[in-house]
Formats: C-alpha cells, sequence, structure tokens
C-alpha cells in the first residue's frame, strides 16, 4: 500500500490551534510515528505537507497533488481538534464509501483509547478530502483545548490506533495493551 501522510498545517503562516498544547506540535509527534510505523510494516509513505506555499489554497491543492503525482491508495490528513475548552473525542471526516470505512476503523481504535467516539463526519466540505483522486480521510486525534483528551493524550498510542485503523495491525501492538 502506497499512503500519502499529510502532517496538517505546519507552514507558512498555517500553524493549526493553540490550546492546553498546540496542534501543530500533535500534528509532528503522532505523524513522525505514523509515518514510522506505516514504514515498518511494509508501506511505501509519501509525506505530501509542502515545505513553502503562496496561502492555504495552495498549501493545500500542493498536498493533494503531490498525493495524485505519488499515485497513493489512501491519504490520511492529520490534525487535532480544537472548539471551547469543554468539547472533547475523537473524529473521522471522509467523503466516498471506502474512505468512510476507512475512517470508520479509524475512529474506533482512537475511542478504544478512552476518547470519546464522535464518529465519521462528512467530509466533503473539506478541501484535501474532496479534492484527491484516492479515497482520503481527514483525523481529528482529539481536543487539544480539553482537559480530557490532553490527560488521555499519548502520541505512541495515537500513532498505533491510526495505524490499526489503517491497516488492522501495528509492529508494536504490545504498546496498545499498555
Ligand atoms: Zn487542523
Amino acid at each position: 500500500m502506497k499512503y500519502a501522510i499529510d502532517l496538517g498545517h505546519g507552514v507558512g503562516r498555517d500553524r493549526g490551534a493553540s490550546g492546553i498544547r498546540d496542534e501543530e506540535d500533535l500534528i509532528n509527534e503522532t505523524g513522525a510515528l505514523v509515518i514510522q510505523k506505516l514504514k515498518l510494516l511494509g508501506h511505501e509513505v509519501i509525506e505530501v505537507r509542502p515545505k513553502n506555499c503562496a496561502g492555504i489554497t495552495n498549501s493545500l491543492q500542493q498536498r493533494c497533488d503531490a498525493a495524485d503525482d505519488a499515485k497513493a491508495n489512501i491519504y490520511v490528513s492529520l490534525h487535532f481538534n480544537a472548539a471551547n475548552g469543554r468539547a472533547n473525542g475523537t473524529e473521522v471526516f471522509a467523503m466516498s464509501l471506502p474512505g468512510r470505512r476507512l475512517a470508520q476503523k479509524i475512529v474506533n481504535e482512537i475511542s478504544a483509547l478512552g476518547f470519546i467516539n464522535r464518529g465519521v463526519k462528512d467530509g466533503s466540505h473539506l478541501y484535501v478530502v474532496r479534492s484527491t483522486s484516492m479515497p482520503a480521510v481527514l483525523v481529528e486525534g482529539c481536543f487539544i483545548d480539553s482537559m480530557r483528551d490532553i490527560a488521555l493524550y499519548e502520541a505512541e498510542h495515537m500513532a498505533n490506533a491510526i495505524v490499526l485503523g489503517l491497516c488492522g495491525k501495528t509492529p508494536n501492538i504490545a504498546d496498545k495493551a499498555a
């Protein structure tokens, strides 16, 4: 399998949300582990976050183009949520039927870590979900401004849950039970 991994934000002025923790930090630490684990499982990984961009739309289009050019099989965009400090839980956006099936597996695995399961949501308004040619999911791991979620959050476990949702296995399943 060839996965396009989109580490959300992190370029130009687009630095993501801030809360108890910064979205960008959680994306980067979880994302690095997701990439490492997918490679350990023998998958090919294309990182699609651009180094430079001419604005948000250009940043998002470059990510989609990179995935399309590489003929990735699955597109995974990593994000963390922020709201009013009271919302919590995990949700995954998708549009196509295969995308939704994958999204359901991912959201179930993340909620198995103890996060509230907010379910699969319609991602047809999201640029990277609607503008990629392969099944795409956008993961909102948990809320960075929720005390509950930040207390539960652990990059290793979050990454394992995402990889488990994507592939049905992880290279180090023992971590998940810990
Ligand atoms: Zn985001």
